[in-house]
């Protein structure tokens, strides 16, 4: 039996595992098919603490590991498909190659996967050109025209946080009007940078000959017409969808799937904690995450002192 199996190696599953291995429990990481999480998809990361010349985030999430290695972390390499918590109190966690195994308690931090497109060459142009965040990469974009694709909350908040740096940022939505809550909404039309083009879709990402975005092929959906409009990055901006479904009833999500907490990192499932974007969908930053990280081992750690375990 174990103590600890956090799930999920993001910033809030090693930031976990760092403190609940100085803790002694020992823990175990379930890693599934992400290994690192979303960090390990971006270039510079600018705004982790403690790196004041940046660092990139594929080195970032090597040194949580090592970090968490350090202290005694041990990790599988295996996606979990089942959570269930047994009569007797622990949990059984089930993982694709149907191994089955018991712990005590259970850290969530299986992160939220950014919704795509589905275009032939997109995962060639992650982090050439195509991105999720622009608060991760937007200073990159500086005075050259860029495009967010969304009408959320989430696409008028990253083209008026690109204004910053882009020259031009064309906001390209599928319909005539945004689905943004009015005052983000009404903040980003606002702005003379922003250039909406409504009814519209991307159809094709074109690249340089280095393999960067050159520009994004649209398409009007009324009128069928295609043009290819120039940006040197596609911000994408549809929605994420939260890692969180494999838990089924052991945690309430809200309407968007994110996992509800009942208080701090808590879920309605006592010994079943949920850290980091996969219960978070307001600020889902690297930092927030491994806070959220920290949390939950301290969370964790007081319900196994409460059964006996130091
Ligand atoms: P969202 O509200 O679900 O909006 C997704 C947008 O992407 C919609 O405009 C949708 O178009 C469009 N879209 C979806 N699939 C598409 C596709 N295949 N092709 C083209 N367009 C597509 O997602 P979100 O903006 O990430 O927001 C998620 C939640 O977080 C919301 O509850 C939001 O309020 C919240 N949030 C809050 C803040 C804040 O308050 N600061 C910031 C960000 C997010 P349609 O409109 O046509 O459906």
């Amino acid at each position: 039996m174990e103590n600890l199996i956090i799930i999920g190696t993001g910033c809030a599953g090693f930031t976990a595992a760092i403190y609940a291995a100085r803790a002694n429990l020992t823990p175990l990481i379930l890693a599934g098919n992400m290994p690192g999480g979303q960090l390990t998809t971006t270039t510079e990361v600018e705004n982790f603490p403690g790196f004041p010349k940046g660092i990139m985030g594929p080195e970032l999430m090597m040194n949580m590991q090592a970090q968490a290695e350090r202290f005694g972390t041990r990790i599988e390499y295996s996606l979990v498909t089942g959570v269930k918590k047994v009569p007797a109190g622990h949990f059984e966690i089930t993982t694709d190659d149907g191994t089955v195994r018991e712990t005590r308690a259970v850290i969530v931090a299986t992160g939220a996967s950014p919704k795509h497109l589905g275009l032939p060459n997109e995962k060639q142009l992650i982090g050439r050109g195509l991105t999720s965040c622009a608060t991760c990469d937007g200073a990159f974009y500086r005075n050259v025209p860029v495009c967010v694709i969304g009408g959320g909350d989430s696409a008028c908040e990253e083209a008026s946080f690109l204004t910053k740096f882009a020259s031009t940022v064309y906001l390209i939505h599928r319909r005539d009007s945004l689905r943004a809550s009015k005052i983000m909404a009404d903040r980003a039309l606002a702005n003379p940078k922003i250039k909406p083009v409504w009814n519209s879709t991307v159809i094709e990402y074109l690249t340089d000959e280095k393999g960067e975005m050159r520009a994004a092929k649209l398409q009007n959906l009324l009128t069928k017409e295609e043009t290819d409009l120039d940006v040197k990055c596609v911000f994408v901006a549809i929605g994420h969808v939260p890692n969180a479904r494999f838990l089924g009833d052991l945690v309430d999500v809200d309407e968007n799937g994110y996992i509800l907490q009942t208080r701090g990192t808590l879920t309605k499932t006592e010994g079943l904690f949920a850290a980091g974007d996969v219960a978070d969908h307001v600020f889902r930053q690297a930092i927030t995450a491994a806070g959220q990280g920290c949390a939950a081992a301290l969370e964790a750690e007081r319900y196994l002192a409460v059964q006996g375990v130091h």
